[in-house]
């Protein structure tokens, strides 16, 4: 036996001993060695794969960071929907549910009482046992890759548990597992009080802490963020031999998952409620947020008898706690210019938390809003807040107003520019109408920049407003006029400990410049949803965007033609023609379309088939694309990109498989029906090159 055989050995003996002592912790709760232990396992495994990099796999335990995320998350399409549950907002709709549970099954059958973790979504994607994708839920039908960046996170298993793996069926070629990723109360906390010490602005709760550190970039950030995972679903359950939701629970915990210790299963409606009540007054001692408990029918035939409806699964309810309501103080009462000049109030009150969040701030929506709910500064106010919905101001504690404290009313002046403001007849709101307006010049801005936008990374508010205090932005053309030196030497307003004033500084400031290169290239409709039209939504402008998809179309189009689109009626129409003809627009457009902005939907003019060198060809993609740490999502876009059909299975119509490392039955059956094999150098250049290689045989 060589030397090189006694250290793959021992490697893989690490390994099994580092992921059992994972499983011990997380799955288990119940450790068996000290954390120091652990460490030197861990230290001796990195030596060896660091002495004989050949070993190392992906899979490893000292692989979890590294990797690629790339400028966008990849798409991914979800094996099967993610459903979203049906709401019981108290405990006479739970019985309702519990009701028409007894009536389909003439009697009352088990279901199993989980906690409702509030955290984002995940779905992880095994293939012969290791994990090869993380997604987030996106829209339930197609999510984000996140794979990078759930590596990292400790109680994810990079492989599945030998001992689990018996139970999965023989057909299934691959694992969809489902649950929860979040950030613990206390890391919350320290996250924000770090924000807060860095001037960057704080996360309102712990679900919004997960999902933004999920959706980093670069993994390394990812993996100094303190999350973890509950897992509690398979997207097929015919996958799996299990026969219901509670042995589907311990399957998990056996396969190595961290599988939430709060459940029961329950077998009259007493017990479901019991367990309610009991999720309820424990909630606050919890490590990690809740906002209510979800009950499933326990037999997976049982749910399959009672099905779908079109949104979502009969077989399953949220009980969501009540909403909480909290006293607090109203501090102040502000006025906010919005983009299209609207005033709304603003209640500025001591912070609390509400149902998990740090209510701060709360919408009064209008004056006839603050009339109606008589709430006046120097009161105290009761907030409410459900889960994720808004928080709200209900009304003052009368017994509590002071005796000085008046009416409150809207101002006649904007706040920001000092205009006169106006309220038109039949509508609620005040609106500031001048065009120089700098709190709707900000608001412009902003929306320009945002993620559903021209989505110019790190573009905050800011950077925006010392940009707009500066001098140097007045409307979004400027954005493509701002040069690296500049930015980085753009005073921030505040000082260091030495009283130095603080800067943007050089890192931040090339990150914006490629930030606002690449935003020039965003689609046409998202450049007509940046530029803030009033009533112009996300889907009205990919609406406009594709019935004309020039700028030239589009501004000289008549209110008639733009009213004829379908989802566009009147008052879209003219405000569209109105924008379009005011002269301060027409200049910002044509100094867009001078910096290169895109000013046309690229996909209805090109059609060109030069375009699509690869177009009649069929890939199938298998195995792992180290070299360049693409995954096979991002490998199939590009492919698609250039015309070619990228399938899941080879087959004699196959044109070209590409076999990454470790590559398994798919590149078997390419060699045995003679389909040519690409390997990453050659994908790569196949990429590059936009040719095909010739054909070798
Ligand atoms: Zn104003």
């Amino acid at each position: 036996m060589s030397d090189q055989t006694e250290v793959s050995k021992r490697v893989e003996a690490l390994r099994q001993e580092i992921e059992h002592h994972t499983y011990l912790y997380y799955a288990k709760d119940a450790p068996e060695i000290s954390d120091a232990a652990f460490d030197s396992l861990m230290r001796e495994l990195r030596e060896l794969e660091a002495a004989h990099p050949e070993l190392i796999v992906p899979q490893s335990p000292t692989q979890r960071v590294g990797g690629y995320v790339g400028e966008q998350f990849s798409p991914v399409v979800h094996k099967r929907r993610l459903y979203s549950l049906d709401n019981a907002m108290d405990f006479a709709e739970l019985n309702a549910w519990l009701d028409r549970v007894e009536d389909t099954f003439g009697q009352m059958v088990p279901v199993c009482c989980e906690l409702k973790i509030d955290g984002s979504s995940i779905a992880l994607t095994y293939e012969d046992g290791l994990l090869v994708r993380a997604a987030t839920r996106g829209d339930g039908t197609t999510g984000e890759d996140v794979t990078a960046n759930m590596r990292t996170v400790r109680d994810v298993p990079l492989r599945l548990r030998a001992a689990a793996l018996s139970s999965v069926a023989s057909s299934a070629e691959s694992l969809e597992l489902r649950g929860e990723v979040y950030m613990p109360k206390s890391s919350f906390e320290m996250l924000n009080a770090a924000a807060e010490m860095e001037g960057k602005a704080p996360f309102a709760n712990p679900r919004n802490a997960a999902a933004g550190s999920l959706r980093q970039k670069d993994p390394h950030v990812t993996a100094e963020r303190d999350l973890s995972t509950f897992l509690y679903a398979v997207a097929d359950d015919g996958e799996l031999e299990v026969e219901g939701q509670w042995e589907l629970l311990q399957w998990l915990r056996e396969a190595g998952f961290h599988v939430n210790p709060d459940v029961e299963l329950c077998t009259t409606k007493e017990q479901v409620r019991a367990f309610c009540e009991r999720a309820l007054e424990r909630r606050g001692a919890l490590a990690y947020e809740i906002d209510g408990v979800v009950v499933k029918v326990n037999s997976f035939a049982r749910q399959r008898q009672m099905g779908f409806t079109a949104r979502a699964p009969r077989w399953a309810i949220a009980y969501k706690f009540p909403p909480e309501e909290k006293t607090t103080l109203l501090r102040d009462i502000t006025v906010q210019v919005g983009r299209t000049g609207k005033l709304t109030p603003v209640a500025e009150l001591d912070p609390v938390v509400v149902a998990g969040s740090t209510v701060a701030r709360a919408t009064l929506h209008n004056e006839d809003e603050v009339e109606r709910k008589d709430v006046r500064v120097g009161d105290t106010v009761i907030v409410r807040k459900a889960g994720d919905v808004i928080p709200e101001v209900l009304g003052p504690v009368l017994s509590l107003r002071p005796a000085d404290a008046s009416p409150w009313h809207m101002p006649r002046v904007c706040p920001s520019c000092g205009s006169v403001v106006i309220r038109e007849d039949n509508e609620a709101d005040y609106r500031c109408i001048s065009i120089d307006c700098p709190a709707q010049s900000l608001e412009r801005l902003l929306h320009w920049a945002s993620r559903g936008a021209l989505d110019i990374d790190g573009m905050g508010e800011e950077i925006v407003s010392r940009l707009v205090a500066s001098g140097r932005l007045s409307d979004v053309a400027d954005y493509y006029t701002l040069t690296e030196p500049e930015l980085a030497a753009l005073d921030m307003g505040r000082v260091n400990k030495k009283g130095e004033p603080i800067t943007l500084g050089k890192t931040v400031a090339a990150k914006l410049i490629v930030a606002i290169d690449e935003s020039k290239s965003r689609s046409f409709a998202r450049v007509i949803y940046g530029l803030g039209i009033r009533h112009v939504g996300k889907t009205v402008a990919e609406l406009v965007a594709a019935a004309f998809p020039t700028m030239e179309l589009l501004s000289t189009a008549t209110e008639e033609e733009l009213a004829k689109v379908s989802g566009v009626g009147e008052k879209i129409a003219h405000a569209i023609f109105m924008f379009m003809r005011t002269p301060d627009n027409v200049d910002v457009i044509e100094r867009l379309a001078r910096y290169q902005v895109t000013m046309a939907d690229e996909g209805a003019l090109s059609g060109d088939e030069g375009d699509k060198p690869l177009e009649g060809l069929t890939f199938v993609l298998t195995g792992s694309l180290v070299r360049s740490g693409m995954t096979r999502d991002e490998a199939g876009s590009a492919l698609k990109a250039l015309g070619a059909k990228v399938t899941g299975s080879v087959s004699k119509k196959t044109s070209f498989v590409v076999a990454g490392e470790e590559a398994g039955s798919k590149l078997d059956k390419a060699l045995s029906l003679g389909v040519p094999v690409l390997d990453e150098q050659q994908f790569l250049e196949l990429l590059e090159t936009r040719q095909v290689p010739e054909s070798e045989s």
